[in-house]
């Protein structure tokens, strides 16, 4: 086999609760992934050496060098496979960058599953997993799909059952947030008001609605606690959660550590009409619609 194709989704939060600032510099949290229709897609080439090419969606402001994710990817996992194994990487990105769907890992996962495959090693899903889990603490849900529940950093995950399909509207900003930024404006904040931060929990209202399936009770407990953060950070993002709220959203939502927005609709049909009347509110850059939750990384 000389090239394999992996399509891979992008993830919104559904439920992000950010517990108290560890001694490690990290903080315990609740994640809910949901994977959703938007997919980038890594092809993994048989080559002497490593590289990566990036084209597609803002693919200027991705590296193409070693701290690409997906190169990252490709030498941990011939590291353990403990063979100097080569590959050239072309991703084609579809997920926004920096945009709070977790777009570097997912193209870490599928570039796991890529070079699994070319390199005819045959690993399990669960050896990928261990390798996925030193990449990034988003990184095993992007090899996962589907909707999870994740704990720990949020590498410690259980799939959770979801009756149907919900549908969505991203509202995709100009330029990206860093994920770090937003944590530490996160802590600077809730420092700033004194609050006692909670141990965080997962909320048993929103893991019900999925299990039933249930869209006006799924929007009524969306909530990231990175939020405020990035609202912060870019005051825009404001307006732009209320513009969804205006036009009818069953509940909106920055999608991790943003600038992304995420607006859950009520059909197919009335996430159409949602995104038009955020295009036309022109509150971003560009307004997309998506289904989830869809499988992880698979070969096309
Ligand atoms: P998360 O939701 O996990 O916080 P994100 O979606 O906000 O992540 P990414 O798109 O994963 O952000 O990109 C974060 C940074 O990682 C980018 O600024 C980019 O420079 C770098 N990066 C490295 N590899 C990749 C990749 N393959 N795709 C996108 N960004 C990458």
């Amino acid at each position: 086999m000389n090239s394999v194709t992996v399509r891979v989704p992008a993830k919104v939060n559904l439920q992000l609760a950010v517990g108290p600032l560890r001694d490690d510099g990290y903080h315990d949290l609740v994640n809910v992934f949901h994977a959703v229709s938007i997919f980038d897609e890594v092809t993994a080439t048989a080559a002497t050496g490593m590289s990566v090419r990036v084209e597609g969606e803002s693919a200027d402001q991705v590296p193409e060098d070693g701290d690409n994710l997906a190169i990252r990817a490709a030498l941990a996992l011939a590291g353990h496979a403990g063979r100097p194994y080569g590959v050239n990487l072309l991703i084609r990105k579809s997920i926004p960058v920096a945009g709070g769907m977790a777009g570097g890992s997912a193209d870490a996962a599928a570039a796991l599953v890529a070079c699994n495959e070319l390199w005819g090693l045959g690993l399990p899903r669960e050896d990928l997993m261990e390798i996925a889990a030193d990449l990034g603490s988003d990184v095993p849900f992007a090899l996962l799909g589907g909707t999870a529940i994740g704990t720990g950093r949020g590498e410690r995950l259980t799939s959770l059952d979801v009756a149907g399909t919900f549908h969505w509207v991203f509202a995709l900003a100009d330029g990206g947030l860093s994920t770090a930024a937003v944590y530490a404006e996160c802590d600077r904040l809730r420092q700033a008001s004194g609050e006692l931060v909670a141990w965080p929990q997962a909320a048993e209202a929103l893991l019900a609605a999925l299990r039933e399936g249930d869209a006006e009770a799924l929007g009524a407990q969306l909530g990231n606690d990175l939020q405020p953060a990035a609202v912060a950070l870019r005051g825009s993002l404001a307006h732009t959660l209320d513009a969804g709220r205006e036009q009818g959203a069953l509940g909106s939502l920055v999608s991790g550590s943003g600038p992304t927005c995420a607006f859950l609709a009520r059909s197919a049909a009335h996430a159409g009409e949602l995104a038009a009347g955020l295009k036309d509110a022109g509150v971003a850059r560009d307004v997309i619609t998506a289904h989830g939750p869809v499988p992880g990384p698979a070969v096309v």
